[in-house]
């Protein structure tokens, strides 16, 4: 089971119960101002700066898409044919960190 935030950081895994894709952003657009790590919201906490890259982990991300809105460039789109492999393991070091921006 990955109900809560804290079982998805420990098992890296989606919700099963979510029905929408993560998103992701688009890197070369997004301008790192960090408006989308402060829209979403704490429960799914699927937004960090990683070095000097803001990035969504997708396992968090149930795909509200409340971080869309507040973006001001919009480059924040879709991600349905996400994989674990289509970002760094590495980001999963920022989740329940003491960076952790959610907690
Ligand atoms: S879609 Fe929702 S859960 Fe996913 S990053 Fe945006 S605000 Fe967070
Ligand atoms: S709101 Fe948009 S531009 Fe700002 S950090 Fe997030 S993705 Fe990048």
């Amino acid at each position: 089971m990955s109900a809560t935030r804290e079982e998805r950081i420990v098992l890296h895994q989606r919700n099963e119960k979510w029905q929408n894709p993560p998103v992701r952003i688009e890197m070369p657009e997004c301008i790192n101002c960090d408006a989308c790590l402060r829209a979403c919201p704490p429960q799914f906490g699927a937004i960090f700066n990683f070095g000097t890259d803001v990035v969504i982990i997708p396992e968090l991300c149930s795909g509200c898409d409340k971080c869309l809105p507040a973006c001001p460039v919009n480059c924040i789109y879709p991600f349905a044919d996400w994989q674990t492999t289509s970002y760094p393991s590495e980001w999963w070091s920022e989740p329940g960190s003491k960076n952790d921006p959610y907690l």
